[in-house]
């Protein structure tokens, strides 16, 4: 089978993704994490109108510097000044208070001098100094959030300043997981001989909740078809999405594959990455499934990489590529060319404070520990034979690949 490179495989899961995550309008507190479901239109001004942004005295511009009669009364914040600042007059003003009709500048009260009912202040200001505009932060009319956008911190602070208490989201994605192989014991159990723990499932199951998702866990599935192939069936009816890992191969102890291909269709996408290659993707009656290779870091890999978008699509949210660095190779190296190559790397800062990568020395596919002691990954271009130190590099962080 053809190789597909990671750009090809990424336009297809563009192509073939859209969202199928339910669409719920729910109050702020419930929204965190979730993919805005439908752009904001800011429905008020933001400020909703000209306010103080210091403790002082509310002016007119024309008036400074002068020695300015005390009005009578104050601006305070939520206690609006009802009159109007006569020319030669100076209003106690408060941050956050509304401009008082007639000022349009604030001096701030650590240069005003008053006494007997008069205050002294300075020249230089400029007109509308400490003088916050109305919808200078958002427009009412204006798009301010676009749908596909999370709801964070900030998303959901922004929200509240436009008043808006409830929000159209899309319900998290429901997600089955399962690991395969006689092989696998559960973490927390005795192995025994000829045993290792699953390690995909409990990772598969971190990352994917900090997608957002929501993860039904289907537990290890024995190298038996039918077995298989019934887990399948009910999870289809009723998850968004299935992710396993292992048993994808075509050896005779690779039954994830058959199963799937008895209970509905696969297609491989044999990807032209290291590591990671083999990953199927396919479906289960509607329901999309992603095979992961078996091994932890060839696993994490193609996740990050390729079932990540695609999940993201299918969750709504949009899902720009991760950011890349350009950073500096502190190593020589070769590799074959037609395949994009992860390499695991550690940063540190050069004398002038460029970023200089250098190479894990061990990069086996079954090794967490490559992960957990780099900082992520340089990406050799499929063109690439040859890497010389010095020479630029780009560099994804195990953050930016959606690794938290
Ligand atoms: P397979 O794709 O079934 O041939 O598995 C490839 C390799 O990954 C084998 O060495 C498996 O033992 C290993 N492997 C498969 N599943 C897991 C898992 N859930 N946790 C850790 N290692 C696994
Ligand atoms: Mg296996």
């Amino acid at each position: 089978m053809a190789l597909l490179t990671l750009d090809e495989a990424l336009d297809m899961i563009a192509e073939r993704f859209a969202p199928t995550a339910a669409i719920e309008t729910v109050p702020l507190t419930v929204a965190r994490g979730r993919a805005l479901a439908a752009d904001i239109t800011a429905p008020v001004s933001v400020p909703p109108a000209d306010n103080s942004a210091v403790d002082g005295w509310a002016v007119r511009h024309q008036d400074l510097p002068g020695k300015l009669r005390v009005g009578a009364g104050r601006a305070a914040a939520g206690h609006p000044f009802a009159g109007t600042v006569a020319p030669g007059e100076a209003l106690r003003i408060f941050t956050g208070a509304m401009m008082p009709d007639g000022a349009d500048t604030v001096v701030m009260q650590e240069d005003a001098r008053e006494e007997d009912g008069a205050v002294e202040l300075p020249g230089g200001l400029k007109l509308g100094a400490n003088r916050r505009r109305a919808g200078e932060d958002m427009h009412a009319g204006e798009v301010v959030l676009r749908a596909g956008r999370r709801l964070g911190a900030a998303e959901l602070g922004l929200l509240a300043a436009l008043g808006i208490g409830r929000v159209a989201t899309r319900a998290p994605l429901v997600v089955a997981i399962f690991s395969n192989g006689d092989e696998l014991a559960e973490p927390g159990a005795t192995a025994g001989s000829g045993r290792i723990y699953d390690s995909n499932r409990p990772m598969l199951r971190a990352a994917l909740t900090a997608f957002g998702c929501t993860v039904d866990d289907l537990g290890i599935l024995p190298d038996r078809r039918d077995a298989i192939e019934t887990s399948l069936v009910r999870a289809a009816a009723h998850a968004n999405a299935i992710v396993s890992s292992a048993g994808m191969s075509v050896g005779e102890e690779d039954h994830v594959r058959a199963a799937i291909e008895a209970r509905g269709a696969l297609d491989f996408w044999s990807l032209a990455i290291k590591p990671g290659r083999p990953i199927a993707i396919g479906h289960v009656a509607e329901t999309p499934c992603f095979g992961l290779p078996g091994n932890p870091v060839s696993a994490l890999l193609t996740l990050l990489l390729v079932v990540q978008p695609a999940l993201l699509r299918l969750a709504g949210f949009a899902a720009p590529p991760p950011r890349r660095v350009p950073v500096i190779a502190g190593f020589d190296g070769r590799k074959k060319p037609g395949r994009r190559e992860f390499v695991r790397v550690n940063l540190t800062r050069r004398d002038d404070g460029a970023l200089v990568a250098t190479r894990f020395p061990r990069d086996g596919v079954g090794m967490l520990t490559s992960v957990i002691e780099t900082d992520g990954v340089i990406e050799l271009p499929e063109a690439t034979e040859t890497i010389s130190a010095g020479e630029s590099l780009q560099f994804l962080s195990w953050r930016a690949l959606g690794l938290t």
